[in-house]
């Protein structure tokens, strides 16, 4: 059964509703992701959005414990969280290249994408003052229709960056929009062509340091002629597949690293005809046993599970049944003569033969495994037990 591994230092009571992330697996996906690529690629996790939920900095320290050579980050104050964290290695910053940030980027040594003009202005400016030069990606749009400096307007656009001294060019960068597809790569094959032919621009070759980059986990797992000379792996890490609904992380290989749980707090033994929680909206149709789970939209328990979806109680799925509140949620344990008060409750995780995965938790609110673990709330206390 797992256990607490509570933080001696801490004053915090522990909480009945916690998450347990299995560093060891993120550091095994990340060793496939380089495995995927060869060792001539570098591979630069993806800890943006606090680790997609997970925790930025205990996954930043121990992806770079394993090696990784940079970390990717969306924003400065994610970067400025993991630098005072006493992380070293080369920072990328996404989109976080907004104005006002130009300071933090030179003071935290941090390397952004640019897909503005002025933004490189702006950055440019404030480096030349300071006698500065700062590495930067040049981002294109080669197909993801989103940010970065269009084909029409990239040659221009480099022409000028070329005129800046405070910036150097490390690499062209772009995102690929539909990695995903495992099978039909005809839109992943028609963006690398596309950016093999902007590379070749003379004015970007003169200045481009080379240092080229395409993949997100996507491109990793499915299409490696995107690699190029350095990847970006994000969901992967996090031991979920890019490519759900079609393909689950058992078909990529990658590790399950994140277990939610919690107790139960409460049983009450209920008639037939009860209505139960706000709105009434469900009622039991024989005695039944309800437990009350101390979790719920408060904690980014979406409220959307309300009457769908289930947790694990001694390895048995429990149906919640009526609306998931802010505090509280409540399932129907009338089959599991085990739970009592104290009981584990799996919400994410294996529990036994069971398990409730991050793409079935998807599948449930209709949405991607991505925005499932980012939504956990800040409320839930994230646990990092050494070893099981
Ligand atoms: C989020 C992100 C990634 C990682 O994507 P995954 O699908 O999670 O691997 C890579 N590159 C950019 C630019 C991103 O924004």
């Amino acid at each position: 059964m797992p256990t607490i591994t509570m933080d001696n230092s801490s004053t915090h009571v522990a909480r009945f509703t916690w998450l347990e992330i299995n560093l060891t697996g993120v550091v095994e996906n990340f060793l496939l992701a380089q495995k995927n690529v060869g060792n001539k690629v570098k591979v630069f996790p993806v800890v943006k959005a606090d680790g997609y939920g997970l925790g930025a900095l205990p996954i930043s320290r121990a992806l770079v414990a394993a090696g990784a050579p940079g970390l990717c980050v969306g924003l400065v104050e994610e970067a400025e969280e993991l630098r005072q964290g006493g992380i070293e290695v080369p920072l990328i910053v996404f989109a976080g290249l907004t104005p006002g940030t130009e300071q933090f980027i030179i003071d935290l040594d941090l390397t952004p994408f640019i897909y503005t003009l002025d933004a490189a202005k702006a950055l440019n400016n404030l480096a030349v003052a300071l006698n500065k030069k700062v590495s930067c990606y040049i981002k294109v749009d080669t197909g993801m229709g989103r940010i970065g400096f269009s084909q029409k307007e990239f040659v221009s656009a480099i022409k000028e960056i070329k005129t800046m001294p405070g910036i150097k060019i490390a690499g062209l960068v772009s995102h690929l929009s539909c990695s995903d597809e495992e099978q039909n790569g005809e839109v992943t094959n028609k963006q690398i062509d596309t950016m093999q032919e902007i590379l070749t621009a003379p004015e970007l070759v003169e200045v481009n340091q080379g240092f080229n980059s395409l993949a997100n986990s996507g491109g990793i797992l499915y299409h490696p002629n995107s690699h190029m000379k350095w990847v970006r792996p994000g969901i992967m890490l996090y031991g979920a597949s890019p490519a759900y609904p079609r393909l689950t992380s058992k078909h990529d290989g990658v590790v399950g690293v994140v277990n939610w749980f919690s107790r139960i707090i409460q049983i009450t033994q209920v008639s037939a005809g009860t209505p139960l929680g706000y709105g009434h909206s469900y009622t039991t149709n024989k005695t039944s046993k309800i437990a009350q789970i101390p979790v719920g939209y408060g904690d980014g328990y979406s409220r959307s599970l309300s009457n769908k979806g289930y947790v694990l109680i001694a390895g048995i799925k429990a149906p919640i049944v009526g609306r998931v509140c802010m505090d509280i949620t409540a399932v129907d344990v009338t089959d599991i003569p085990d739970a009592k008060v104290g009981s584990l409750v799996t919400i994410l995780g294996k529990d036994g033969s069971q398990q409730i995965s991050i793409e079935m938790m998807a599948s449930w609110l209709d949405t991607i495994p991505y925005e499932v673990i980012c939504n956990i709330g800040k409320r839930v206390p994230r646990y990092y037990p050494s070893k099981k």
